[in-house]
């Protein structure tokens, strides 16, 4: 049973060293047992007491872990109900449906799209992470075959669909090395299915008609030893299945109900035939709560704004986001092309420089380190300012790659212009157009 902040901070060093980010050990023992913390950020609690509170400060979600290598997806783990309350960690992995019953075409259409389908956004690579393989006809050469062909011509990690356990072994002998996660056990498999995924070390999936029935397996299965987990609630009416995503999200983090402790996956594939309709139900479960969500097939129009929407949804608010500082050359540029110079909020970023890029002047944008504050908040915090920009076009070595001595500061930030003149010494500072829209017209000025 988890154990109270009290009973935590009896066994904390009680030195109020600060070290783990809160001022005091009372305070980080209240976090801890609220799962708002992690008990590693105590540098120094002695191996027993570790040991003691390793219920109390395990995730109330357990982490799961699906795939090897690089394309390895993590899911779980949550803490908090709301975004905002701290961060969403794991973000969702999007995963597309293969069955043995569509034709080559079919299937080798999703696995081109799988691995083409990809976009880069704030610095990040967006794509989609799984790929379920489904047996329909029940058929063990045939899944085996198609979880082959997934396992070689993708990187994908891999979700493999039967509750037949035999066709579940045939899948097994051709990628467990994937570590794929098994869907599903069930009431009438989960001893099967639990000796497959302990033999083949694989996380598995319990799927169950209602959640009393989930939790029922749940627990039967950690009693077996099993810890990697993930909960289907069997309900596929979306007001149901939205329902469930969030009673086991509330259950997990405020009943600290350990059967309802597992990651979720959602099926919005098998909610609609209308494929835009699939993706509005699979934008709900990014947001709450599926760990998983699997689709019917991959179409940019629909996963590109999938991906942004679990890109907002999983970052950090506390943390801007940022690009990282230096020299960005857009549409290579040459000795005599402009230098223009802004903050590192990546939003400031991706609006400039798809602005330049679009006016077809090929510029120097140097990118100074603001912390991920935009412009005008930088530069009211006194990190985009003359000296500070100075330092950076010095340190980056924009001055060696021109053969002129002009740079181009935002409108906003006129007024360090003259600062900026005093640090740069001869060169000459331009004051931009306020509005980045304004940049195209602008450049082609300048190169005229
Ligand atoms: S780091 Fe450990 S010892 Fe220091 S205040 Fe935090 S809990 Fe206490």
């Amino acid at each position: 049973m988890a154990l109270t902040g009290i009973q935590i901070y009896k066994l904390l060093p009680k030195t109020n060293c600060g070290e783990c980010g809160v001022p005091t050990c009372l305070a980080f023992a209240m976090s801890l047992a609220a799962g708002k913390a992690e008990l590693a950020a105590c540098p120094y609690v002695s191996d027993e007491a570790k040991a003691e509170l390793a219920d109390a400060s395990a995730p109330p979600i357990n982490i799961v872990e699906i795939g090897t290598g690089e394309r390895k997806l993590k899911i779980g783990g949550e803490t908090v109900l709301f975004r905002h309350e701290k961060t969403f960690l794991n973000q969702t992995g999007i995963a597309v449906l293969v069955t043995d019953e569509m034709t080559d075409e079919e299937v080798g259409g999703r696995l081109e799209r799988f691995k083409t389908l990809e976009y880069e956004r704030v610095g990040l690579n967006l794509r989609a992470d799984l790929i379920a393989v489904k047996s329909v006809s029940g058929d063990t050469g045939k899944f085996e075959t198609l979880a082959t062909r997934v396992k070689n011509e993708t990187d994908a990690g891999i979700i493999l669909m039967t509750e037949d356990a035999g066709v579940m072994q045939a899948g097994l002998n051709s990628c467990a090395d994937r570590k794929p996660l098994l869907y599903a056990a069930t009431k009438d498999n989960a001893d099967q299915m639990a000796d497959l995924a302990k033999g083949a070390e694989c996380p598995l999936a319990v799927r169950g008609d209602s959640l009393d029935e989930v939790a029922d397996l749940t627990t039967k299965l950690t009693e077996a030893g099993l810890k990697d987990l993930v909960i289907d609630s069997g309900a596929r009416g979306v007001r149901k299945a939205f329902e469930d995503q969030v009673s086991v999200r509330r259950g997990a983090l405020l009943s600290k109900f350990k059967p309802l402790g597992f990651p979720t996956i959602a099926f919005p594939c098998e909610m609609t035939d209308d494929f835009m309709k699939e993706t509005l139900m699979a934008s709900m479960f990014v947001a709450k709560y599926g760990a998983i969500v699997v689709l019917s097939d991959l179409q940019g129009e629909s996963l590109f704004p999938l991906l942004l929407a679990r890109m907002n949804i999983y970052t950090d608010p506390q943390r801007p986001m940022a690009t990282s500082p230096g020299i960005y050359e857009i549409g290579g540029p040459t000795d005599d092309s402009p230098v223009l110079v802004s903050c590192n909020f990546s939003l400031t970023y991706f609006i400039v420089s798809g602005e330049i890029e679009s006016s077809r002047v090929p510029a120097w944008l140097v990118i100074v380190d603001t912390e991920g504050l935009s412009v005008l908040t930088a530069w009211a915090a006194g990190k985009f300012v003359g000296d500070a920009i100075g330092i950076a076009m010095k340190k980056c070595g924009i001055m060696d790659k021109v053969n002129h001595k002009k740079v181009v500061i935002p409108g906003y930030a006129a007024a360090i212009s003259g600062d900026l003149e005093e640090e740069l010494g001869d060169w000459e500072v331009m004051v931009g157009p306020r509005e980045s829209a304004h940049i195209p017209a602008y450049l082609k000025e300048w190169q005229a």
